[in-house]
């Protein structure tokens, strides 16, 4: 492969580095995000080599590619710890039916809900879900999003879940953002599992000593990820699945604690998971827990919006208790089917009350962090790999509050282009108040 060449940022109105420890950041480290004005970045062989006053870079760094960012927010490439990406059909027709008032199980009934995602799934052959995510990740990265994880657990089958974890290796071999990738075969139990009187047992003993060994012997996901909730997978069931996971080398991640309490977040903490996610139920006692703990709360707005839900993740008790808070899309096509994270940053201040520099970190550092990570990505430092976001605004403020539009004009991961630089000028003429300062 022939060297990359060095690049050379320029012009943007703010720079934010989020520079800091290579780590999570809990409590009040959140609210530090490192805006610089009149700083240039200089990347050499896809890192961070230098952040200093353009005239100093471009002595330093003479044949160097330019990107003018033209008065735009430049920020560190946005980490999505937590997707459902790779899926077949959308779920469209489910919105409606709960609008008009069906419950979880009725829609299941119906033939709707994770079994409906399962049965299309097992149908579509690699290369179709692999040309369907490749056009979701561009739209990720049109939002700015360099860094997507994606669960497996619409196969749910050891054959199936092989098949959604070569497809998401292939996205990671082939496509340009940083993909990571995670087995979730307990993301729900099985059809096949559900007529068998002592079914779940059996579950658990396929998942633990048939599918489990296989996934780690293959060496297709990074993490283990478990559905621990009522009705779902049980505290007691999750333990066995994850501790044998965690034996066997893999990291450990949970769905915990998304409509009841039920003990997922202290399970995570026991088990010293990277991450526990959705904690929109979470207990008092498990937000002590998670504040005492390396785990980062990966909270998921999105979700709760979308499904019309009142009750959010307790951010504010969270970060004020001392954990280290992330935010994720949850991108997936039952519960959030949107790409667009700075929109998960609007609900993050609007409805989880956190500060801009809150979300900021959360999306970054801490997304970073909880995909273990955070000494590779998440900040623009010297040494850190060049993650980049540019967005046509002039202050980061603007990020969350021109809701649900598109600002992100150029992402790159390692210096190489995720979503294709474009005109900055020609999008801030959206906002006639927003004055290029290039
Ligand atoms: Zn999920």
């Amino acid at each position: 492969m022939p060297a990359q060449r060095d690049l050379l940022f320029i012009n943007s109105s703010q720079l934010i580095t989020c520079a800091g420890p290579a780590r999570a950041r809990r409590g009040k480290e959140m609210s530090d995000i490192g805006i610089l004005k009149n700083s240039a970045v200089a990347v050499s062989n896809g890192r961070i080599a230098m952040i200093g006053a353009a005239s100093d870079l471009r002595n330093a760094y003479t044949d160097a590619d330019i990107i003018d960012c033209k008065g735009g927010v430049l920020t560190p490439g946005l980490v999505d710890s937590h997707t459902h990406t790779m899926f077949g059909k959308a779920r469209f027709e489910e919105h409606e039916q709960r609008a008009a008032g069906l419950d979880y199980m009725e829609i299941a009934q119906r033939g709707g809900g994770i079994h409906a995602s399962v049965r299309d799934f097992r149908q579509r052959s690699e290369d179709e879900l692999y040309s369907m995510s490749v056009e979701r990740l561009r739209e990720l990265a049109a939002y700015g999003t360099t860094t997507v994880e994606i669960k497996s657990g619409y196969g749910l089958s050891t054959d199936e879940e092989l098949k959604a974890l070569a497809v998401i290796g292939r996205l990671a071999d082939r496509h340009k953002q940083r993909i990571i990738a995670t087995w979730l075969g307990a993301h729900e139990i099985a059809q096949e599992y559900r007529s068998d009187s002592d079914r779940r047992e059996k579950l658990i003993d396929m998942l633990v000593h048939d599918q489990l060994p296989k996934v780690v012997q293959q060496r297709v996901a990074r993490f283990a990820d478990v559905f621990c909730e009522p009705g779902v997978f049980t505290v007691e069931e999750s333990r066995r699945l994850l501790s044998a996971a965690r034996k066997a080398g893999l990291g450990v991640k949970l769905h915990a604690d998304e409509l009841k309490p039920a003990g997922g977040a202290e399970l995570a903490v026991e088990l010293e998971a990277t991450s526990a996610d959705h904690l929109a139920a979470v207990s008092e006692k498990g937000i002590r827990a998670l504040s005492k703990s390396e785990t980062v709360a990966t909270l998921l707005p999105g979700t709760m919006l979308f499904l019309g839900r009142s009750k959010q993740a307790p951010a504010r008790e969270l970060i004020d208790a001392g954990a280290a808070v992330a935010l994720a899309t949850d991108f997936n096509p039952g519960t959030s089917p949107t790409v667009n994270f700075p929109l998960i940053m609007t609900l993050g201040v609007s409805q989880l009350r956190m500060s801009l520099a809150e979300v900021l970190v959360a999306c970054t550092v801490n997304g970073a962090a909880a995909l273990g990570l955070a000494a590779e990505i998440g900040q623009v430092a010297p040494g850190f790999s060049a993650d980049l976001a540019l967005f046509s605004i002039t202050d980061i403020r603007e990020l969350p509050y021109w809701y649900g539009a598109r600002l992100c004009v150029g992402s790159w991961k390692a210096g190489a282009p995720c979503h294709p630089y474009e005109n900055v000028t020609k999008l801030q003429a959206r906002f006639p108040e927003v004055v290029p300062t290039g």
